[in-house]
């Protein structure tokens, strides 16, 4: 059995999904194949935090971006996705850690991002569970949070509606145009997406991604704990770290009144097998700045795998070893943020028509053998 598309996108992740979306929406005859569940992969994992981040500048224009276009949406969105514009407090410790506050402040002004540098008091009155002194935080308040297996759910119900088909398959291969599934299925098609998040190499040996392991917990129900999403500042260490195991203090409020606990990363852990040596040192990260938070229940732990690049930066567009072969992977820990951005600028890779942002620093080209060895 042959069937033949304008695109086939492997992978139901959020960046599947978003792309499955924006290809339906441009007109494409648009097919999109999962092996397992919409949204099942890292993005059920993941934390939702909708943030922007100054990695580099190409990281800023992209979660900026990106974030505008949540922003756009999040009036459409169901009330499933728990879509809420919670800001992020990006807590200092101390004066060391308030120099990187002015410091921040000041490369997201010069995006366009609005910030406020709050001191250590407005910062108690703002999360009084906080411990009490802290030197103070950068307040960012266009960030948000939402629940990421039902926005990608969301996003590929907008793409079938717009006729996308789903294949509940696994791809065996995907080359040369031609897409072969589990059940002898080859579907052909003009372009190849590989949105399969962490596991693109197995499609793709070669692709410069490795696994970052990652553990979240989840506690009971308690509104208003906290009110902002709390990360410390030493969190963009701990993101920067390419070696060593890592936890940093990442602290959710969920619509729901629970609490999202994280984080970690771990590279050469490829079990997905919580483990209980860092699930305390995480805690013991979180009890320190919120010291009543090891009174509340946990009620559930989990892991899940970033998929992440030597430069800290996705893969976006096409692949030059083959020319039907586009990807939209390696998001790391910021897949959830950037899966409607990618998803444009991938469209506009597949139209041939100039990309919402410069394309250039997410250009699968930088890795490919062939761009090696020029
Ligand atoms: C602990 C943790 C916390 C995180 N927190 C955040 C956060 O707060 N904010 C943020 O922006 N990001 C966050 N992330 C990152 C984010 O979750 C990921 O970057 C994002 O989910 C990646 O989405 P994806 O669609 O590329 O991959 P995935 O969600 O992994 O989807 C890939 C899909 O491809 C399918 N697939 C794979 N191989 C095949 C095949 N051969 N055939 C068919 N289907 C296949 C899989 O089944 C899967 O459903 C976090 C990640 C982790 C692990």
């Amino acid at each position: 059995m042959s069937e033949n598309w304008d695109v086939v996108i492997v992978g139901a992740g959020i960046v599947g999904a978003a792309c499955a979306w924006q290809c339906a929406l441009r007109g494409m005859r648009t097919a999109v194949v999962e092996a397992n569940f919409i949204g099942g992969g890292a993005t059920a994992a993941g934390m939702g935090h909708i943030v922007v981040m100054d990695d580099s500048p190409a990281q800023l224009a992209l979660t900026h971006y990106s974030q505008t276009l949540w922003q756009g949406l999040s009036k459409s969105l169901p009330n499933d996705v728990e879509y809420e514009a919670c800001g992020t407090l990006w807590v200092a410790a101390d004066e060391e850690e308030m120099q990187e506050v002015h410091r921040k402040r000041e490369v997201y002004t010069s995006a366009g991002v609005a910030t406020e540098v709050l001191a250590g008091p407005t910062l108690a009155d703002a999360e009084p569970q906080l411990r009490n002194p802290l030197a103070g935080a950068l307040l960012v308040p266009s960030d948000a949070v939402l629940y990421p297996p039902c926005a990608a759910a969301y996003l590929m119900s907008q793409a079938r509606r717009l006729g996308a088909q789903l294949y509940r398959r696994k791809v065996l291969s995907a080359r040369a145009g031609k897409v072969r599934l589990d059940d002898g299925t080859q579907l052909t098609a003009t372009r190849i997406l590989i949105a399969s998040g962490a596991d693109a190499c197995e499609l793709i040996p070669g692709l410069p991604i490795k696994k970052r392991k990652g553990h979240l917990v989840i506690t009971d129900r308690y509104p208003g704990f906290v009110r902002h999403q709390l990360v410390e500042l030493g969190y963009l260490k701990s993101a920067h770290s390419s070696t060593a195991d890592s936890v940093a203090f990442n602290v959710q409020p969920r619509k729901t009144g629970q609490l999202l606990i994280g984080s970690s990363r771990q590279f050469g852990a490829e079990d997905s097998v919580a483990d209980p040596q860092i699930l305390a040192a995480m805690t013991e990260r979180a009890a320190w700045y919120l010291p009543k938070i090891g009174k509340l229940s946990a009620i559930r732990v989990w892991t899940g795998f970033r998929a992440a690049t030597p430069d800290k930066l996705p893969l976006i567009g096409p692949w030059p070893e083959d020319d039907s072969l586009f990807l939209a992977t390696g998001h790391e820990g910021l897949g959830i943020t950037t899966s409607l951005g990618t998803a444009r600028i991938l469209a506009d890779h597949l139209e041939g028509v100039t990309t919402a942002i410069p394309a250039a620093p997410y250009l699968p080209a930088r890795f490919a053998r062939s761009a090696v060895h020029v």
